[in-house]
């Protein structure tokens, strides 16, 4: 059975006020889960907001399930990067949770129950009825999470989501993300840190404004690719499966 292409992004551009975030990016995935990989400001999080149809691109195209971004909407669980959020937007969690399942003014049961079940599965169904403003940093980030996940998405997209996390949630969060490739959604994550992630992934996208390398980790991540994504102090890690990841900050946190 030929797979769908899930996500093509053909020659896409963007610039903020004159200034190219990403020069004629190039890729596609097809049922998997995609790990973005690039240093701090090489574009990762302009390019899922082009793929959730947030931004249009100024030049080249993209396609969704074969669509126009802003009509695949319904298939896309995103989780914006924490940065982003208005943290102190007088919000309760079930408000956000709802927002997720349905894109109805009023929810179905279904959905209702599908916002009940996301938060359930993350472990913070306690939190419900609680304003989102006065939950902490990590708790904020797994409500997002749970939120991205309550609308049953084709295709899950996920800005950076281990932030601010603690290890424990972080692990329960992979754990969730496994189940879901098992089911057959596909995942795409930006990640600063790849470790949590590196048996998961089946492909790479390297980037650094441009697209440096696509593809299988083990074709994608060598020492080589990594110093022309990172520049060249990076420190680069060799793993078991014999391909390369780059040592960053917070590597030792888990
Ligand atoms: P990443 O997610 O990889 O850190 P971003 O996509 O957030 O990178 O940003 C890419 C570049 O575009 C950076 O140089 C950043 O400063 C710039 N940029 C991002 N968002 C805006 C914006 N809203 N206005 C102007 N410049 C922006
Ligand atoms: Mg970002």
């Amino acid at each position: 059975m030929p797979e769908v292409k899930m996500i093509e992004v053909k020659d896409v551009s963007y610039s903020y006020n004159g200034k190219k975030a990403l020069d004629k990016i190039s890729f596609e995935t097809e049922n998997e889960f995609v790990a973005i990989m690039g240093p701090n400001g090489s574009g990762k999080s302009t390019l899922v907001k082009l793929i959730v149809g947030m931004l249009k691109p100024d030049e080249g195209s993209i396609k969704v399930f074969g669509m126009e971004p802003e009509n695949a909407r319904d298939l896309i669980g995103y989780m914006p990067q924490r940065e982003t959020i208005a943290k102190h937007f007088p919000i309760r969690v079930k408000d956000i949770m709802i927002m997720g399942a349905s894109s109805r003014r009023f929810p179905t049961r279904e959905e209702m129950g599908n916002a009940m079940e996301a938060l359930q599965k993350i472990g913070m169904k306690h939190l419900w009825e609680k304003r989102f403003s006065a939950l902490s940093q990590g708790q904020q980030q797994r409500i997002m999470f749970a939120r991205a996940l309550a609308k049953k998405p084709r295709l899950l997209i996920l800005d950076e989501p281990f932030n601010a996390v603690d290890v424990p949630s972080r692990n329960m969060m992979v754990e969730i993300l496994k189940e879901e490739r098992e089911k057959g959604t596909e995942i795409i994550v930006v990640v600063h840190n790849i470790n949590p992630i590196l048996h998961q992934i089946e492909k790479v996208v390297l980037l650094n404004r441009k697209c440096i390398a696509w593809g299988k980790p083990a074709h994608v991540l060598t020492p080589e690719n990594l110093k022309e994504t990172y520049g060249a102090d990076i420190q680069i890690v060799r793993c078991e499966e014999g391909y390369c990841h780059p040592l960053i900050g917070d590597e030792h946190a888990g």
